[in-house]
């Protein structure tokens, strides 16, 4: 049985691409640690990277080539400096002299090829040629949401003992009727096998704060989108627009916050303001901002754009109240992980924006007060209008359909919770686990045309020169 936190669903990232940037990112600092394990890290004299399938198709537009190189310098996305990434990247590859780990500088140079490996459609592969002419090789996938597997090794589960272990949701279900406590509780005790209560909440502030600050400073931010397709960042004149401000005006970020919660807007507004922080995070992500991957960053905006509608507009502005419903939202996109797939590559935008807003819906459910099974219907009817949802980035970029794809799946969420607490859950017709089974056969089916290759659909109808990043 899997063992997966719902920190593992909902962690900080980078943008644009959980599993072209952050996972082929990990990727590389993996292979370092490989190094040095066997004591090579010192002789390696030249470092080439392979991208393949999916990676080297979408990888320009994806950050993928600034990922593994910032990665390779030994760089972490969590701490890297987002404003200079991409430039920084670009010398390294300009100069085709890399500073390995920091430590000396090699030769280097990224390869593409098209043709996916067996395993995964994300595989990379790091070649270090040593001074001795030998060549120290390994191969990982980046199999969505930024887990990361080597070639020859199981996917890695935490060995912990959970009081509460549940590969379905209906195993899940059953845990919480047993012990009469809530999603949330029940996620609470078992998150306890990995960490004390104090650094669970300490985490999950983190991921709250850092939503935060995506929002603001996607709000905040004017300008066009890195990459060739010219598209406009549209929160800021949204957000000023719904707060009745002008250009003059700069409101601190708590202060920004509570003035939109003291609105109490109407519903149109409500609608709209959603919308702006879906885009505001997206359109952060595809900047290579600092966002919250959820369950992956092409999605990243759903999760914050539900969050917030709870917190300002629900009545529910409270530290526990959002961890909460981060831990339920983590805890029912793990479901999806466990039994089907969060990588575009394997199931198109059904796995992405489908995933995430059923990990909405979960949350937002238990919190306006549904119970376990009410919280579990709405992630089901999130899903079950998502399916089939293809991945067709334009250009390969997370920008279009990305960024208002996930304004659609907060708004989706939203309508599944409520419909959900005013449901019976005992009359449903399907449940979460069946729709989570339904979401994987038609991932199978699914043409790869539609399966972040960006070879068919949107992409297929609009071409635009990538700009290298
Ligand atoms: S279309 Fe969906 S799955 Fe594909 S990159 Fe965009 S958000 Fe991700």
């Amino acid at each position: 049985m899997d063992r997966i936190s719902a920190f593992d669903m909902i962690k900080v990232g980078i943008g644009p691409s959980s599993s072209h940037t952050m996972g082929p990112w990990a990727a590389a600092l993996r292979s370092l640690d490989d190094l040095r394990s066997a004591g090579l890290l010192g002789r390696v004299e030249r470092a080439r990277v392979t991208l393949y399938g999916s990676l080297a198709k979408t990888g320009l537009g994806h950050g993928t080539h600034m990922a593994v190189t910032l990665g390779l310098t030994g760089d972490d996305y969590l701490t890297t400096d987002t404003a200079t990434a991409v430039a920084r990247s670009r010398a390294v590859r300009d100069a085709g002299r890399l500073p390995l780990a920091g430590t000396h500088e090699v030769d280097f140079d990224i390869d593409s090829v098209f043709q996916p490996l067996p395993f995964h459609p994300n595989g990379v592969t790091f070649a270090f040629a040593l001074d001795d002419g030998a060549v120290f090789e390994a191969t990982y996938y980046s199999v969505g949401g930024g887990f990361v597997v080597k070639e020859g090794e199981e996917a890695e589960a935490a060995q912990v003992t959970l009081p509460y272990p549940s590969d379905l949701p209906a195993e899940f279900l059953r845990h919480c009727a047993q012990t009469g406590l809530p999603l949330s509780e029940v996620i609470r005790c078992n998150e306890r096998a990995w960490r004390t209560d104090d650094a669970v909440n300490a985490k999950l502030d983190t991921l709250h704060a850092t939503m935060r600050a995506a929002v603001y400073k996607g709000c905040h931010t004017e300008g066009t989108l890195p990459g060739g397709l010219d598209v406009k960042r549209r929160a800021p004149a949204m957000a000023r627009r719904l707060l009745g401000l002008d250009g003059s005006h700069v409101l601190p970020q708590d202060v920004w916050f509570s003035a939109i919660a003291a609105q109490k807007p109407p519903f149109q507004q409500m609608l709209r303001w959603v919308t702006c922080f879906a885009l505001a995070t997206n359109e952060e992500n595809a900047a290579f901002g600092r966002i919250v991957t959820a369950p992956t960053n092409g999605a990243c905006g759903v999760l914050p754009a539900v969050l917030f509608y709870f917190m300002l507009f629900e009545g529910h502005n409270t530290p526990d109240a959002a961890r909460r419903f981060l831990l339920v939202a983590g805890e029912t996109g793990s479901f999806f992980k466990k039994n089907a797939t969060i990588s575009a590559a394997m199931g198109g935008c059904q796995a992405e924006i489908g995933v995430s807003s059923a990990m909405a819906a979960a949350a937002l459910a238990e919190g306006l007060g549904g119970s376990p099974e009410q919280a579990f219907m709405a992630a089901e009817i999130a899903m079950e209008h998502h399916l089939g949802l293809t991945c067709d980035p334009i250009g390969g970029l997370v920008q279009v359909p990305c960024i208002e794809r996930n304004a659609m799946g907060a708004i989706k969420a939203i309508t599944a919770a409520h419909l959900a607490v005013e449901s019976d859950p005992k009359a449903a017709r399907v449940s979460l686990d069946a729709v989570i089974q339904t979401m994987w056969e038609t991932a199978q089916d699914m043409s790869a045309k539609y399966k972040e290759t960006s070879d068919g659909g949107l992409a297929q109808r609009i071409s635009v020169n990538v700009a290298e990043c």
